[in-house]
């Protein structure tokens, strides 16, 4: 089994050295990249079923890098998360975002993404009440979407950052609900304003019953406990119609509109109210 193990590691390897200085490459360069223009937003808007008007817009990190093209988050938040960047990375997000959101031409919410590592580093609290302060943006107007690692990371001082930011009156989303272990218990545990459904389930939405039975009792949840349910990756007309038809409150997805970056939003919301 020695001897086994011994020739398997020499054929894997040279793949993990390359994946290795991939990822060191990444890390060079996402630090060169925070701050500039390298790094952008894009915004995604999230619709009321019930009236069809745009509640808010989620920031969303695009890199472009200058020779290797755009890179996704899904390749280098997980970067910036395990190397610290993601600290600076979250700050020039939520700052950008804030000062985006005061010059629509609308008083959408703007939603940011806050990675569970930047509520280690234990001052993010402070953070968002300067860059409020500084942009002026009302705290209503930020919804701040985050999974549920970050309250069952269980530890005292991120629970105490999390029921400051509350009292400074903005809002929060539960990310990604219904792929984690303990959604549930996440929702007993801290106030939600908000529950995004992952989009595997609408995914799966027409094929698989059990999907169709998790989101009608998710638009029920969110009835119940009095708080705003969002559908994530709506593609098609058939998902829409069976999540209006569950009730559910919000929904975002391919089928209303990509991501746009962050110089066409008010553009958008100008024509969006002109409809
Ligand atoms: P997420 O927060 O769950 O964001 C939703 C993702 O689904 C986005 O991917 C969005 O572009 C994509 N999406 C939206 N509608 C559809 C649809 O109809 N179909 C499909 N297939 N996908 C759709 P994106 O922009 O690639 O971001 C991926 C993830 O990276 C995000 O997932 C989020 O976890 C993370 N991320 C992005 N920007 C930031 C950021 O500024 N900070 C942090 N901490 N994480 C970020
Ligand atoms: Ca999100
Ligand atoms: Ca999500
Ligand atoms: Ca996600």
């Amino acid at each position: 089994a020695k001897a086994d193990g011994g020739r398997r590691v020499r054929v894997f390897e040279p793949e993990m050295e390359e994946r290795q200085n991939q990822r060191r490459w990444l890390e060079r360069e996402l630090r060169l990249a925070i701050g500039t223009d390298q790094i952008a937003l894009h915004y995604q808007p999230l619709f009321d079923l019930a009236t069809n008007a745009v509640t808010s817009f989620e920031a969303l990190a695009r890199w472009h890098h200058p020779e290797r093209g755009m890179i996704s988050p899904g390749e280098f938040i997980p970067v910036a998360e395990a190397t610290g960047l993601i600290d600076a990375l979250g700050a020039y997000v939520l700052q950008k975002a804030c000062a985006d959101a005061m010059g629509w031409p609308g008083k959408q919410r703007v939603a940011v993404n806050i990675s569970p590592i930047q509520f280690r580093e234990g001052n993010i609290d402070r953070f968002v009440e300067e860059v409020l302060r500084t942009t002026r943006l009302p705290s209503q107007r930020l919804e701040l979407e985050i999974t549920e690692s970050v309250i069952l990371s269980q530890d005292q001082a991120s629970f105490d950052m999390l029921t400051r930011l509350r009292r400074l009156g903005v809002r929060f989303s539960m990310d990604d609900f219904g792929t984690g272990y303990s959604s549930l218990s996440s929702l007993n545990t801290f106030r939600f304003d908000k529950i995004k459904l992952d989009q595997s389930f609408v995914r799966n939405l027409l094929e698989k019953d059990e999907a169709a039975a998790i989101v009608h009792v998710v638009a029920e949840l969110g009835r119940s406990l009095k708080i705003t349910t969002t559908a994530e990756g709506v593609e098609t007309p058939e998902q829409l119609a069976r999540l209006r038809a569950s009730g559910f409150s919000e929904v975002q997805g391919y089928l209303l509109s990509r991501p746009i970056p962050a110089a066409d939003v008010p553009d958008f919301i100008n024509t969006q109210n002109a409809l």
